[in-house]
């Protein structure tokens, strides 16, 4: 079956999803959306305020920013697929838990594997700790690393660069050193990546 079909009936799905609670205090689902031939796929935390109001992502102050962002690599939305680690708003946007992670996981790799991208860009901690679980962001931002089939450059959240400049250089420095790989993910050699040396932990977490 068509990838935007397949795609469409799981947002179907996601929206009455109920394998957690925090469905419960929302507006909308917020599934993800973009292109579904996408080669990169951003992956966030999770759905805001704004996002909850209107059930698509990255459509606050964050997403503003991350639209720059894209576009600095020549990119626009409609190139890239924008999903998240949990597809339901928090209450006033707290940490998801472990097990509304847990529980959410399912639809993210159904997504991962139906869209099959060749780069995932991870957006803050809680998208990072799913490919790469014992990595701290601070020292590996920017850098791309192969895990199972997918080149995964973790990134800062857009919403930390809002709240210190530094963070938001970093932000920036990180798309615009990997923007050859984002731009044309196709003709990056991957082999040139070796594995993340946590790859055991990364097995136990996918299987
Ligand atoms: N922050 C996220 O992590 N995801 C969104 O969709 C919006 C803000």
């Amino acid at each position: 079956m068509d990838k935007g079909l397949l795609l469409e009936k799981l947002s179907k799905k996601i929206d009455d999803c109920r394998r957690c609670d925090l469905w419960k205090n929302t507006t909308h689902a917020v599934p993800g959306e973009g292109n579904p031939d996408a080669k990169v796929m951003f992956i966030g935390e999770g759905p805001g305020f704004h996002e909850d109001r209107v059930g698509r992502p990255f459509v606050g102050q964050s997403g503003k920013l991350l639209d720059k962002m894209i576009e600095k690599v020549s990119l626009t939305r409609s190139d890239v697929f924008i999903g998240n680690v949990v597809k339901h708003r928090a209450p006033e946007n707290r940490d998801p838990s472990s097990l509304e992670i847990s529980a959410c996981n399912y639809w993210l790799d159904q997504q991962l594997e139906i869209i099959n991208p060749k780069v995932v860009v991870t957006l803050g901690r809680f998208s990072l700790a799913k490919f790469m679980p014992t990595a701290k962001i601070s020292q590996v931002h920017g850098d791309p690393v192969r895990v199972r089939n997918y080149v995964v450059i973790p990134m800062y959240h857009p919403a930390a660069a809002l709240r210190r400049g530094a963070i938001l250089r970093l932000l920036e420095e990180d798309f615009l050193r990997n923007k050859e790989i984002l731009f044309d993910p196709e003709s990056f050699d991957m082999s040139k990546l070796g594995p993340k040396s946590e790859d055991s932990d990364q097995m136990s977490f996918f299987n």
